[in-house]
């Protein structure tokens, strides 16, 4: 493994690739993932990416995200979102992801919070699609090599400038990787949970850095509980029963089969609804009825869902399915600009990693696979420029440093590092969470 690169980007999610895809191919970009490459949340993604139909919908999807975000959002975050989102959906048809059509036109779905169908989707595994087609390019590019099972540890750092990484290599070594720019779009959180939709290796780890160096975070109270993930009594990452499920017409039903919420609503709402209920009917989980859509509806539009629920020993046709929610998304993190940049130089944070306060307390459905993409483009953009006005060959510096981080104590018992890790982040999430509930008990309260 090299021991030097222009940009090394943390995370073969969306994220983590697109920005890799957004930088000229004259710069050596390496992308790391401490799993397989598809391995990433963003591979997961079900219901569909938002995309900004027409003008006349600017004023809507934003109040839809403000409102689905308490108003705690950032208001430029999510007007840039809005604005660069039809671009985003002709680069990546111009990568080969494919939308779902109707008699040639893009189709649009809706999920809870929308007030219009405005989300593109293919079939039930649109983060397949998308991350996949954007993996295929990446592999194919010259400039840019994608190392798989290398876990980043740290980052090497001179006073407030991030100068590359320290990783742990499939080989089990040890090694730092000076950079002139790093880039974090290492995912959220949900390994921290017993129960979550994410992959289990998704810990944090970005923030457990920032929390180590002093870098600031934003908004880490916020966490989303999703509400309808498929109930079971095994262990491992809960399976998602995708918002657009209900988009179309699936309810939410009680002990005695009755309805019990407006299942478009946002998923903080909804969540806090189905978990009312369960302590009502004394029972670790609610129903949910497909038995609304027409069947050849429910067998197109969600083939990824019916054959997991059948696996599970539920034909979702003729039966309803135990939900329960679990945690799903972060919508805190580093916080970045809307240029992903860190309150470290040179150090940038994007995707479900960084926080820019697009998605304010509670995150709108398919608003993440979108601004996970804008963000990284722009983090991209200003890379080049601010490699432009540097002018040299930044990762050259450091080199002093890297030895020094090399021989450190630190990296001698890695269990208890990514344990200490782990607990430094849930003690500031809970830390947060209290502090923001004592400041705001009669507001918002999220997952
Ligand atoms: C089940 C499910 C369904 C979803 N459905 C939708 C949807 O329909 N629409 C939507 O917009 N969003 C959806 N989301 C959310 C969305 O998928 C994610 O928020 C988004 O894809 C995050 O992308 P990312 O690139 O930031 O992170 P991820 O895709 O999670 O990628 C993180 C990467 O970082 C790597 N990594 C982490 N730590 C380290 C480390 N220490 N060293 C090296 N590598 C590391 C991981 O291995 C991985 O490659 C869904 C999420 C889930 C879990």
């Amino acid at each position: 493994m090299e021991k030097e690169t222009d940009i090394v980007i943390v995370g073969t999610g969306a994220a983590g690739l697109f920005c890799a895809l957004q930088l000229p191919e004259s710069q050596r970009i390496m992308v790391i993932t401490k799993d397989r490459a598809e391995n990433s949340d963003s591979f997961l993604a079900q219901g569909g990416i938002c995309v900004l139909r027409s003008e006349d919908d600017y004023q809507d999807y934003f109040e839809d995200t403000m409102k689905a975000g308490h108003y705690r959002n950032n208001r430029a975050s999510v007007d840039r979102m809005i604005q660069d989102s039809p671009q985003i959906a002709q680069l990546l048809m111009g990568y080969g992801v494919e939308f779902e059509r109707r008699g040639g036109e893009l189709a649009y779905t809706r999920e809870g919070g929308h007030s219009k169908p405005r989300i593109l989707f293919h079939e039930d595994i649109t983060g397949k699609e998308i991350t996949g087609k954007l993996l295929s390019q990446a592999r194919q590019r010259d400039n840019i090599t994608i190392y798989e099972h290398t876990e980043m540890l740290d980052i090497l750092c001179e006073g407030n400038v991030c100068r590359g990484i320290v990783v742990l290599d499939r080989q089990g070594q040890v090694a730092p990787v000076r950079a002139g720019h790093t880039v974090f779009a290492c995912g959220g959180i949900g390994g921290l949970y017993r129960h979550s939709t994410n992959f289990a290796h998704l810990t944090g780890d970005g923030v457990a850095v920032a929390l180590r160096h002093g870098i600031r975070l934003q908004d880490v109270n916020f966490v989303q509980i999703h509400p309808t993930t498929l109930y079971s009594k095994k262990p491992g990452r809960r399976f998602l029963i995708s918002e657009s499920v209900r988009g179309e017409g699936a309810v939410l039903l009680n002990a005695k089969m009755e309805r019990f919420v407006d299942e478009l609503q946002p998923r903080d709402v909804v969540t806090a609804a189905i978990e009312k209920q369960m302590a009502l009917d004394g029972k670790p989980y609610v129903w949910l009825s497909m038995e609304h859509i027409p069947k050849e509806n429910l067998l197109s539009h969600f083939p990824n869902i019916c054959q997991k629920c059948l696996e599970e020993g539920y034909d979702v046709t003729k039966e309803c399915v135990p939900v329960v929610p679990g945690q799903h998304y972060f919508m805190g993190g580093i916080q970045s600009d809307l240029d992903g940049r860190t309150s470290m130089e040179r150090l940038y944070a994007i995707g479900e990693t960084g926080c820019n306060g697009v998605h304010g307390a509670n995150r709108l459905a398919s608003n993440s696979l979108l601004e996970s993409l804008v963000f990284a483009r722009r983090a991209a953009q200003d890379i080049v420029s601010s490699r432009k006005k540097a002018g040299q060959n930044l990762a050259e510096c450091g080199q002093g440093l890297a030895e020094s981080y090399f021989h450190s104590e630190r990296y001698r018992d890695l269990k208890k590092l990514r344990q200490e890790n782990q607990a430094l982040v849930r003690q500031e999430i809970e830390r947060r969470k209290k502090e923001y509930e004592q400041q705001n008990h009669h507001g918002v309260k999220c997952g």
